[in-house]
């Protein structure tokens, strides 16, 4: 029976499935780095989130250890080469939290068309603005989504059941011109993306080729008063341009829940009153957090029964 360490809390669900499905496991969710380099040699698969280092060291201490599942998706606390080297599988859930992130754009653009959150503070210090707070509606509107991965997909699919028309960009437009295809959005060229989209939304890794993509030149072919929203990753969107941008007023209102500086943003940017902000939060459902640890569950079960 293969023997799996829970090095990090984990939801409930993804244990007892692993359980259920005959594995050995091992709750141990505080255990220190110093205490997991003496046991982990007992064990076959480690599951993680952020907490937990897998180190050059902690890997040649685990002669057993054949497959790491980090529920969740960054990987950058595993030595991923070293792993590789040692013929160890490493898995992730980058799916758990796409329907989350797609959710938390849709919030983002009801409000930043509506001003609930504007509407809501002037509330709250007894203000009654309501000829101030004429909005607009998304429907009949132009979403552009840049990067039509699982979240660009899943958030277009949405958007399309709430009236929108869609344009989607990808680098790898031969890749997933079929799924834009399939939900019926328009597959176009960036140019024209910037042209038309009253909405634009970044879903693209942060990359060499991505930091700053969304730069001043990318601004300036961009609709007058156009809406941006950043749920991807800080550096996506060039702050700098950005804030001139908001000045000026080419871009009407953005919604972030990235930041180039993270946990400190940058507080010029962020009490902006045409800027709502979420602090990095698109992954954080019940339901994603859930997702994480059934989807690795899931993929240990496979790798150990194939
Ligand atoms: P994905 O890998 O499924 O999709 C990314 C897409 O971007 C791919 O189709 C890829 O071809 C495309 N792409 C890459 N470089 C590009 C470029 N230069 N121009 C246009 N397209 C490009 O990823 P995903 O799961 O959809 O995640 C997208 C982003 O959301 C990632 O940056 C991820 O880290 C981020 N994310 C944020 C949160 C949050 O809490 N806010 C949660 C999950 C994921």
């Amino acid at each position: 029976m293969a023997k799996v360490i829970i090095c990090d809390p984990i939801h409930e669900d993804g244990v007892k499935m692993l359980r259920d499905a005959g594995l050995d496991v091992t709750l141990d969710t505080e255990v220190t780095a110093e205490e997991l380099l003496k046991k982990i040699s007992e064990y076959d698969a480690m599951v993680i989130r952020s907490r937990t280092k897998v180190t050059k060291e902690l890997l040649d201490a685990a002669p057993s250890l054949k497959a790491i599942a980090r529920a969740g998706v960054g990987l950058d606390n595993v030595d991923l080469p070293y792993a590789k080297e040692k013929g160890i599988e490493v898995f992730n859930s980058p799916e758990a939290p796409c329907n989350a992130v797609a959710e938390l754009v849709l919030g983002m653009m009801f409000n930043m068309a509506r001003m609930i959150s504007e509407a809501d503070a002037g509330m709250k210090q007894g203000k009654w603005e309501k000829k101030k707070l004429t909005g607009f509606e998304i429907q009949g509107k132009t979403l552009g989504i840049i990067g039509f991965g699982r979240i660009g997909y899943t958030l277009g699919k949405k958007a399309k059941c709430l009236g929108m028309r869609v344009l989607a960009f990808d680098v790898a437009m031969d890749r997933v011109k079929q799924y834009i295809e399939e939900i019926g959005a328009e597959a176009v060229d960036l140019d024209t993306l910037y042209a038309q989209s009253n909405f634009i939304t970044v879903h693209v890794p942060l990359l060499p080729q991505t930091k700053h993509m969304i730069n001043k030149e990318a601004i300036a072919k961009m609709r007058n008063g156009v809406h941006l929203i950043n749920a991807a990753r800080g550096g996506v969107i060039d702050e700098a341009a950005l804030k001139e941008a908001l000045d000026s007023g080419k871009v009407k209102g953005a919604a972030l829940d990235v930041f180039e500086e993270e946990p400190k943003p940058d507080e010029e940017l962020v009490c902006r009153s045409n800027v709502i902000c979420t602090p990095h939060i698109g992954a954080g459902s019940v339901e994603a957090q859930i997702g994480n640890s059934t989807v690795v569950a899931e993929k240990l079960i496979k790798f150990f029964n194939s």
